[in-house]
């Protein structure tokens, strides 16, 4: 009896390993096609969209860190991103491609970037940007040392707008700060404007010795323009560019310098004693063109002022030395 149950156990023995053997081979032999034909990956998902596969997900994660969240480029001063990637693993058919670069594009294109940048306002009025405050303060510095006067504000700006952070490098700033600071330099000296000519410059300090449209014994017809007394030699600053009309000795004028200066404008010099100009030559305003004299019908060293628009005189103190 014990005999023909030892044979039966050694036989099922036999027969379970045989079995167990054969599943094994099958097994590896399953695992084996399947990793012939698929191969595993990482799915991606950005907000519930699937974008793609990955191979490696701890270094896509380490690109994601270095070109999304921590993304740095010029005037860059934050980055949000709106998804954070979920990875899912997957076997896929090894033709499937990963687009590791496409989903890290596809990122960078959802990312919010607010950038920083720098204005700087002269008399409240913004007339650049910069990228950075360095620049800035330096700058200021720089134009403050021509002249500690200038009023100049820094300010911080922060956009999402890339249209916005057009700065200019720092030489070509200087450049325009330096530009806009004579502009309004120029805008504040100038003292009237006449028919859109702008009168830059007064052609003599003094005292005022007649008005225009006043009657005197000394002339036949009301006075044509302003007198302005000041000791002879004085020089005479034409008001606005110009060309010169003439530079003569004209009858009771004296010495007369006529200047044009567009738009049917003339200014008139007369009684000089010295003219420093002749007809057709182009002066720009302050350029001395005479000196103050007494020629001609005068009682006495002054300058006769004279504003003509399209030939009639007009009186001088509309424009000056009001
Ligand atoms: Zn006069």
């Amino acid at each position: 009896m014990n005999f023909i149950l030892k044979r039966k156990l050694k036989f099922y023995t036999k027969e379970s390993l045989k079995f167990v053997g054969m599943i094994t081979i099958a097994f590896g032999l399953i695992i084996g096609m399947i990793f012939i034909k698929y191969k595993p990956v990482y799915a991606v998902t950005l907000g519930n969209e699937e974008v793609g596969y990955i191979e490696n997900k701890e270094n896509f994660e380490k690109e994601v860190e270095k070109n999304v969240i921590n993304y740095s480029a010029k005037n860059v001063d934050s980055v949000n991103i709106k998804d954070k990637p979920s990875y899912e693993f997957k076997l896929v058919s090894r033709e499937e491609e990963t687009n590791e670069k496409e989903i890290i594009i596809a990122m960078q294109k959802d990312m919010t970037i607010k950038y920083k940048y720098y204005e700087i306002a002269l008399n409240d009025k913004v007339v650049e940007k910069v990228d950075n405050k360095e620049e800035a303060q330096n700058l200021v510095n720089q134009l403050k040392k021509d002249d500690k006067d200038l009023k100049f504000n820094i300010i911080e700006k922060i956009t999402t707008n890339i249209e916005e952070i057009k700065t200019d490098k720092i030489e070509v700033a200087k450049t325009n700060i330096s530009n806009k600071i004579k502009e309004q330099k120029e805008k504040e000296s100038i003292i009237g404007e006449v028919k859109g000519i702008k009168l830059a410059v007064k052609p003599v300090e003094g005292i005022i010795s007649s008005r225009y449209g006043v009657s005197s014994r000394i002339r036949r017809s009301t006075h044509t323009g302003l007198d302005i007394a000041t000791s002879s030699g004085t020089p005479i600053k034409v008001v606005s560019d110009g060309t010169v009309i003439s530079a003569q000795y004209t009858g009771s004028y004296g010495n007369l310098v006529k200047i044009s200066h567009g738009n049917g404008v003339e200014t008139w010099y007369a009684h000089t004693s010295k003219m420093y100009v002749s007809a057709g030559q182009k002066v720009k305003a302050g350029d001395v063109i005479a000196a103050v004299g007494s020629t001609g019908n005068s009682t006495g060293p002054h300058l006769h002022l004279e504003i003509r628009i399209n030939g009639n005189h007009v009186n001088p103190q509309i424009y000056m030395y009001k």
